[in-house]
């Protein structure tokens, strides 16, 4: 999968680490790379990943903050899972507990209010911030406690997403989801047993998590390609050098073994480690978090249930790989622009409004879109500088994507999503959030690539898209 950067020595960083590990497990080779990248980490100060892990929580709580002072932040879903367990012990050894509670349901909402409510409680409290739990939960005290001023524990319930370890929170600012750079936790904690009980859909949504990291490098290839984003000798091998091993066992992850388990988990961890060390999202993210966001940004629901992330994710990954597998055909070294088809910025300001009714979601949208806009002239210059870079980017992109029906079959494997409609997007949605999803960042994908090319219709009508 890892494809060196065109300045550096031919090394394949991928080869190169199982060539001198023949004799180690997939999961010891991860967790040397947790071990040798934890320390570079700026905040982060260890992450202790074992069976029984819970136990060890004071231990480790005196030791990283050397305080006894604690306040469990939980849902009461997370509660009964492993909140109640973190107090036994803490109580235990003598440690002062408080808690703050969310409701199951109504799920709390990612969104900066929430999170500032949070962070009042927090600030005038001297106390650890423990969140139990994953993905709003996390987010939520994440960017609560770096606004309090605190350093906080991460105690994971299930292996469902990318965001333990990274230097930002997603959360919706007046309707606007968008990532906040916040500390990640100081003490990431994560108890397999307590992972191997979470509902196996919980797992399936990390697995799709990871693996829209396939597509995502693809996107960075492309950005790299035409010099816009140049490819990190470290962000880069950190998530893409590795990710075949953690995705090779999706069946033992649906079943919750914990080796399968540790192994999701830890290239979970190490993609947050590439975007704190990167400094953004860059190496985890491309289009396919971007269509995941619009829906997240929808408050998209299925069976009366928000949709996970990592399900959204899955289905972005699966849309972005369709729209590749279309653009690897395309003689994109012939192409012949229609200039009568360029699209100003009041175009697209024009687009962006119809698309986004809510004012403040158009207005971040349309400045996301201005910073990559391009002038006729300069869209000229990049058609002609994709000719010629074409048949190197092809081989590139050729030789990172796995094929998309592998990805897809290990996806089932793992239950996550593989078709929209399984999580209640239709063709018609699927198309719509496509399109309008390279409005929400200004960072340069596959579909500003097609849509700078005039190719995003035919795409479109003809890639095979997941719906
Ligand atoms: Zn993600």
């Amino acid at each position: 999968m890892y494809l060196p950067h065109p300045n550096q020595k031919e090394t394949n960083f991928d080869q190169a680490d199982l060539t001198q590990n023949t004799h180690k497990s997939s999961n010891e080779i991860l967790a040397q790379l947790l071990a040798e990248f934890v320390p570079k980490s700026q905040t982060i100060r260890e992450v202790f990943i074992e069976s029984s892990a819970l136990r060890n929580l004071p231990e480790k709580l005196l030791h990283h903050f050397g305080l006894s002072k604690v306040t469990l932040i939980a849902d009461e879903n997370t509660w009964s899972v492993a909140g109640l367990a973190a107090q036994r012990e803490l109580q235990k050894a003598e440690f002062t507990v408080e808690k703050i509670l969310f409701p199951a349901n109504p799920r709390p909402r990612p969104t900066v209010e929430a999170a500032r409510t949070l962070s009042d409680k927090l600030y005038s409290d001297n106390s650890i911030p423990i969140v139990i739990g994953t993905g709003v939960l996390n987010d939520l005290v994440k960017f609560a406690a770096f606004k309090a001023g605190q350093s906080y524990c991460c105690v994971p319930t299930a292996a469902s997403m990318d965001g333990y370890a990274s230097a930002g929170s997603v959360l919706s600012d007046q309707g606007f989801k968008i990532t906040h750079n916040c500390a990640p936790p100081k003490l990431i904690l994560i108890d397999l047993d307590i992972l191997g009980t979470a509902p196996s859909e919980m797992s399936g949504w990390g697995y799709g998590d990871l693996a829209g990291k396939v597509p995502a490098g693809g996107d960075w290839i492309v950005a790299d390609s035409l010099g816009l984003e140049i490819i990190d000798p470290i962000a880069w091998p950190l998530v893409q050098g590795n990710l075949r091993l953690c995705l090779e066992n999706p069946e033992g992850i649906l079943k919750g073994e914990p080796e399968a388990l540790q192994s999701l988990v830890i290239g979970l961890l190490l993609t947050g480690l590439a975007m704190e060390f990167f400094g953004s999202s860059r190496p985890a993210s491309g289009a396919d978090h971007q269509i995941a966001h619009l829906w997240e940004m929808e408050h998209h629901q299925f069976n009366s249930q928000p949709v996970s992330h990592g399900a959204c994710v899955s289905i972005g990954c699966l849309s972005t790989m369709a729209l590749y597998d279309w653009l690897l055909q395309q003689p994109l070294d012939q192409l012949a622009y229609n200039k009568s088809n360029y699209k100003t910025m009041e175009d697209k300001e024009a687009e962006i409004k119809y698309v986004f009714k809510q004012p403040e979601i158009a207005k971040r949208a349309f400045v996301e879109t201005e910073k990559k806009h391009l002038e006729l002239e300069q869209i000229e210059e990049r058609i002609a500088q994709l000719k010629t870079v074409w048949p190197k980017l092809r081989y590139r992109l050729q030789s990172h994507l796995l094929p998309t029906i592998k990805l897809k079959s290990l996806l089932e494997a793992a239950s996550a999503p593989i078709r929209a409609r399984q999580i209640g997007i239709s063709e018609d949605h699927l198309k719509r959030t496509i399109r309008a999803a390279r409005f929400i960042r200004s960072r340069y994908t596959i579909l500003d690539l097609l849509d700078q090319t005039d190719l995003l219709d035919r795409a479109l009508l003809e890639a095979r898209l997941p719906f």
